[in-house]
């Protein structure tokens, strides 16, 4: 069992099998992203996946994430789907939507329930200002095919002050007529995404706009959740507030993340990072480094937040951008 000094049961990995992406959301690529950008790190190949999944869930993993960049835009993401899926764990995705046609099928042979697809507005040209491609249509398209192929649906926006706060009474309009369930995020600060705490739409602002035009009721929170879930009495869907910076949720934080480089992140906002790629390559047994970075976690966001968000200095905060961690 993956347990910290705090107590707290860590049995979520969430594996960025990518730092490429085919979207350029302006909060999640560094805005000095060169044209034609490429990190050229060395990436885990498939089986070096495979195996760190596999000792992994040998300590206690119980779920685990696909995520990047954008995860269906490494080639071999299939084969990576299918490795995995072979493990005793609950196995689900995080993805843009875009190429989601592609691999519906491996998604259900996989045995992949619940997708997480992001998507930021309904509105193509806010879509486009946000994303820098054309892709609206496809991602609504795709949206659309994972219900009829009865996918749990989760849609990841993150909400920013001013470019699409006052869309987010029309994603719960949504989720009248689609089974739907929309998270909106609190925007948060990584190296490069030019995030000032003005910028923040704050879980208080999004229940007070949202009481403002529909009458709900609080869903029982979950362990370990981090979305705090709503209903509109008679609609499909569910909302919800993932609240990260206003009302962070660590004190029952189960996850732990692994970049496609292959270093081990105790938390999102970790400072420190462990090298399991080079450890695997160099025939050394990884499990005492997982625990070793795991005993380092902090109580809270890394241990780098002030309590003063509002005016918090983003760029004293020592991370990587989000495209390069995976979200
Ligand atoms: N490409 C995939 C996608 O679009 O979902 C997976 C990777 S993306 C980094 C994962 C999630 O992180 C997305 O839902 C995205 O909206 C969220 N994200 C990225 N940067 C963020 C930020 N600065 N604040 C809040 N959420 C962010």
């Amino acid at each position: 069992m993956l347990k910290d000094r705090f107590g707290r049961i860590h049995d979520y990995l969430r594996i960025s099998i990518t730092d490429k992406c085919n979207l350029r959301c302006t909060y999640c690529n560094p805005v000095d992203l060169p044209k034609g950008y490429f990190s050229g790190c060395t990436k885990m190949t498939v089986a070096e996946i495979e195996k760190m999944a596999s000792l992994f869930v040998q300590q206690g993993i119980k779920k685990i994430r696909l995520t990047g960049g954008e995860p269906l835009v490494r080639k071999d993401a299939r084969e990576i789907i299918e490795r995995l899926s072979k493990y005793p764990v609950e196995l689900t995705i995080t993805t843009n939507g875009v190429f989601v046609h592609e691999y519906i099928d491996v998604f259900k042979a996989a045995g992949i329930k619940s997708v997480n697809v992001s998507l930021d507005s309904l509105n193509k040209k806010t879509f486009f200002d946000i994303t820098g491609r054309n892709e609206f249509e496809r991602v609504m398209q795709n949206i659309e095919l994972l219900l009829e192929k009865d996918f749990y649906v989760k849609i990841n926006s993150v909400i920013i002050k001013g470019i699409n706060d006052e869309e987010i009474p029309r994603f719960i309009e949504w989720t009248k007529y689609r089974p739907v369930h929309v998270r909106f995020i609190e925007f948060m600060p990584f190296a490069g995404n030019d995030w000032s705490g003005g910028k923040i739409f704050s879980y208080q602002e999004m229940l007070k706009l949202i009481s403002s035009q529909f009458d709900f009721i609080k869903l029982p929170d979950e362990k370990s959740q981090t979305a705090k879930k709503y209903l509109v009495p008679g609609y499909k869907g569910t909302f919800a507030v993932i609240s990260t910076m206003t009302q962070p949720f660590c004190s029952d934080c189960n996850r732990l993340r692994l970049t496609t480089d292959g270093k081990m992140k105790n938390c999102l906002f970790s400072k420190k990072e462990t090298d399991l790629l080079s450890a695997l390559r160099a025939g050394e047994d990884i499990a005492p480094l997982i625990r070793q970075c795991l005993f380092q976690k902090e109580e809270a966001m890394g241990g780098q937040f002030t309590d003063d968000i509002e005016n918090m200095d983003a760029s004293a905060i020592q991370n990587r951008s989000m495209i390069n961690i995976g979200g």
